[in-house]
Parts: C-alpha cells; sequence; structure tokens
C-alpha cells in the first residue's frame, strides 16, 4: 500500500531538487498563491500544457499513447481533481472519457453546470500501465504540474475524487470515506473529498453521498440546484 507520508517527502525532494536547478516555473509559491497573486514566472496554462506534452520525467512516458493535461475552463470557479488517465482516457487524451467520465458528466449537470464551465484533471497525466495505482516516484514527478495548474486556474473550490487525490492533496492517511463531506483547506481553497465516480460505478448506493457532498458544493457557489434535478 502506498505511504502518503513517503509521497509527499518525495515531492518535497523533488520540489527541493528543481528549485536547486533553476526549474522554479514549476514550483509553486505558496505564500503567493494564498494571497492570489501574481507568480514569479508567467507561465501560462497552454505553455505549461505543452510543458506537460514533452515530458520524460518519469517511466510512463515510455508508455502513455497521449498526456492527458486535464481540460476545461481555464478560470473556472470549481476544479475536479482525480488519480490519472484510464483506458479511453489514454487513447483521447482527454480526462474522465471513460465511463466514470460519463457519471462524472452528469454529476456536474446536476447541480446546473456544463463540463465546460469547469475544469477537470487529475494528479497523474500519464496512464499507469494496467491502471494499476499511481508510484510514490510518478506522483512526485508530477505532482508539480498539477500545483502549477491549480496556481494558474485559481478555483473557489476543488472537489478531490477518490482516495488518491483527496490524500495526496491533504497529505494523510485518513481513508476516504472518513474525508469526505467536509471542507479542507488547500493552500487557502476550499477543498472537498468526495468518492471517485469509477467506485460509484461498483458501489451504486455510495451516489448518495457524492450528490450531499455536490450540494454543498453547490452552495459555497452559490449555484442554485435545479428542482427538478435528482440525484445522478
Ligand atoms: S506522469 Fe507526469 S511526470 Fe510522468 S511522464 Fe507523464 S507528465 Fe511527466
Amino acid at each position: 500500500m502506498t505511504n502518503i507520508s513517503d509521497i509527499m517527502n518525495s515531492v518535497k525532494k523533488t520540489m527541493e531538487a528543481e528549485e536547486l536547478a533553476g526549474v522554479k516555473e514549476l514550483i509553486i509559491d505558496r505564500e503567493k498563491m494564498t494571497k492570489n497573486k501574481p507568480t514569479k514566472k508567467n507561465i501560462t496554462l497552454p505553455e505549461l500544457k505543452e510543458k506537460v506534452s514533452a515530458c520524460r520525467r518519469c517511466s510512463l512516458a515510455e508508455t502513455n499513447t497521449n498526456y492527458v493535461f486535464g481540460d476545461g475552463n481555464p478560470k473556472a470557479d470549481l476544479m475536479f481533481i482525480g488519480e490519472a488517465p484510464g483506458r479511453e482516457e489514454d487513447k483521447q487524451g482527454l480526462p474522465f472519457v471513460g465511463r466514470a467520465g460519463k457519471l462524472l458528466t452528469m454529476i456536474i449537470e446536476a447541480i446546473g453546470l456544463k463540463r465546460e464551465d469547469v475544469f477537470i484533471g487529475n494528479i497523474l497525466k500519464c496512464r499507469p500501465p494496467d491502471n494499476r495505482n499511481p508510484l510514490p516516484d510518478e506522483i512526485a514527478m508530477c505532482s508539480p504540474y498539477l500545483i502549477k495548474q491549480v496556481e494558474l486556474i485559481k478555483p473557489k473550490v476543488i472537489f478531490a475524487l477518490g482516495k488518491f487525490a483527496a490524500q495526496t492533496l491533504l497529505n494523510t492517511e485518513t481513508p476516504i470515506s472518513k474525508l469526505r463531506g467536509k471542507f479542507y483547506d488547500y493552500q487557502g481553497i476550499k477543498l472537498m473529498p468526495t468518492y471517485h465516480p469509477a467506485y460509484l460505478l461498483r458501489n451504486p448506493g455510495a451516489k448518495k453521498d457524492v450528490w450531499i457532498d455536490m450540494q454543498v458544493v453547490a452552495k459555497e457557489l452559490g449555484l442554485k440546484v435545479p428542482r427538478h434535478k435528482k440525484q445522478p
């Protein structure tokens, strides 16, 4: 089982190493992010995407078909972060486009938004072979991209989808069943952990919990959930 403390230590070491090597554009300035000030280097989201599409930082670059940078509104108030691309996502180069993705679209639409209104991404930008769990080193190598994405998009709320995303972003090993349903602080942004849509496909009974979490987020964003909408 992956130890989240090991992952976060690896992330820290990687970021320190990058800083020493002068790769500062991928290093988050946490204080500035919290205060919503511009970053030291004004890399744009399209430029970051280009960087990712040429990345060879971990061995997943050898086996991927496409890089899955993430997709959606670059100024979204709501950002969804999952674990890693699956087979369909790897094929199309887009996040959450398989069965779980269709369910995620329904969940987004249930609170009166469209996919184009939000930004959807993952901790890893490349598919782990056979959809295995991400390895600590892969997370450590890839995390700076996600951190920069969050810094550039500046969402008001982040939805962390599933155990890996929630535990990695919150640096905890608490089970997702205990984490979900409450807001946490992530660099000055409200973060709501909830179940991954793939988990919901296997455990439809958990959909009601995600629906509760979505309504809390909708309220936080001042969205009026359409009356005719029911739990997806
Ligand atoms: S998973 Fe991330 S770090 Fe690894 S090759 Fe892909 S983009 Fe680079």
